[in-house]
């Protein structure tokens, strides 16, 4: 008789489950006629789920647009439950680009590559294990956990968060609190001290459409009526233009704190002095002090010789906490009167304080892994799941704990040419995971 084997450790579970779900290529281009594997990634999450005796749903959107959803009963159930959500789905990538294949799930040089290796596959990866290794050794989280791993985060979560919170709402029945990302990285700044920036903000989203209308016409003739010279004319306006500096509450906390850290004079006057001290996270923080509007597309005419009767373009605009209504007028002053103006997408911006019994165990979590962590609150310039679940009333956080060497530059590997994360970064995670998960 031999012994039975003994469970597996969860800083190698981690490691497992991340370069399995690596290998499932998610690739989610935008359009569903060519997105791929959600379906077989959800799958894949119910067998390892599954395996230890979780019972999960999976919920289809479209074909093969596939979410999950689980539900881990806590020891309290008076209290509201904590949900926890990573997407599944990842940006496309370019093979002839990579050092890699991307979809290998490549070990080497003391980290795991691949598309969706920090975005966001590890976290996926962090809970599952930890998950796994609970249910093995009975234990049982304080207040109930729900599980969700979504679809096309990567395209707007319209097929995934978005579909599941207006048509399965009654999934997170109870929650009060969520995590997910973009939050709980490092950012070194000495030897014992890193800054684990929380996500405790999101600009909003507002894509425009911008129309003109002018009269038809041959291009060898005068015109003074072109629906291409007015629509550039705004563009240009729009585009050219510069929104001024409002700092909301969580960007002076963070800028207060990090210039105190740091060491570097803070002026609310002038934020954008302050950030651009802050080397690699500069980037990140640096579209948070302003709304933004940038021309993403144009469309126009159908030959050379025709002035055509109609012209579009399409306005990416990023919207600050509050700014909303202030923001939408200050750019209709730009775009003019002749102009009108579609709304094709609106996520409105998402802000909740940094305080609370939930932030205490995010920090003590951390601290308890790595002597030298501080957290601090930051506003993501971009998008997640949590604006879907906000609108649940659920209060959002990015935190996908990530401890990071100092001279990686993070940042540039989301979305990037050859993403990766480091194991010890991974086997960090599921440490800081574990311990927070058991004190929310
Ligand atoms: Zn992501």
């Amino acid at each position: 008789m031999t012994a039975p084997s003994p469970p597996p450790a969860p800083t190698d579970e981690v490691v497992r489950i991340c370069r399995d779900l690596l290998r499932i290529d998610t690739t989610n281009t935008g359009d569903p006629l060519t997105s791929v594997g959600e379906r077989v990634a959800a799958e894949y999450v119910a067998d390892q789920l599954a395996e230890v005796g979780v019972t999960s749903t999976i919920v289809e959107s479209a074909p093969g647009r596939a979410s999950l959803v689980a539900r881990i009963s806590g020891t309290d159930p008076s209290r509201g439950a904590l949900l926890v959500h990573g997407h599944l789905d990842v940006v496309p990538a370019d093979t002839s680009e990579w050092s890699v294949p991307p979809f290998a799930g490549e070990m080497r040089d003391g980290y795991l590559w691949g598309r969706g290796a920090i975005d966001m596959k590890d976290f996926d990866a962090m809970v599952l294990a930890v998950i796994r290794d609970w249910q093995r050794s009975g234990t049982r989280p304080p207040r109930d956990i729900v599980l969700a791993f979504t679809a096309d985060e990567e395209a707007g979560g319209r097929y995934g968060a978005h579909h599941l919170v207006q048509r399965h709402p009654g999934l997170f029945d109870g929650c009060t609190e969520a995590i997910g990302e973009v939050g709980g990285f490092s950012y070194t700044v000495s030897d014992d001290l890193r800054l684990y920036l929380i996500e405790t903000a999101e600009k909003g989203i507002n894509w425009l459409r911008l129309h003109t209308r002018g009269r038809p016409g041959h291009g060898s003739m005068m015109h003074d009526d072109n629906a291409v010279t007015a629509l550039c004319e705004a563009v240009a306006r729009v585009g050219r233009h510069r929104f001024p500096i409002v700092v909301t509450p969580t960007v002076r906390d963070f800028l207060a704190e990090v210039s105190d850290l740091l060491g570097i004079e803070f002026d609310p006057d002038d934020p954008e002095s302050t950030i651009a001290k802050l080397g690699p996270i500069a980037n990140i923080i640096g579209a948070t002090v302003r709304n933004t509007a940038n021309p993403t597309r144009l469309e126009a005419g159908y030959k050379e010789n025709v002035i055509p009767g109609r012209a579009s373009a399409t306005i990416d605009c990023r919207v600050l906490p509050g700014q909303e209504t202030q923001f939408l007028a200050e750019l209709g002053q730009l775009i003019g009167p002749d102009v009108e103006v579609e709304h094709v997408e609106r996520q409105p911006a998402i802000e909740t304080t940094f305080d609370g019994a939930l932030v205490d165990a995010m920090a003590a979590a951390l601290r308890h892994a790595d002597p030298g962590a501080r957290t601090v609150p930051y506003m993501l310039s971009g998008g997640t799941d949590a604006k879907a679940f906000r609108q649940l009333g659920i209060r959002c956080f990015g935190f996908t704990p990530l401890r990071l060497p100092a001279e990686l530059n993070f940042s540039a590997l989301f979305h990037g040419i050859d993403e990766r994360v480091p194991v010890e970064g991974l086997q960090f995670g599921v440490n800081v995971l574990d311990r927070f998960l058991r004190q929310s």
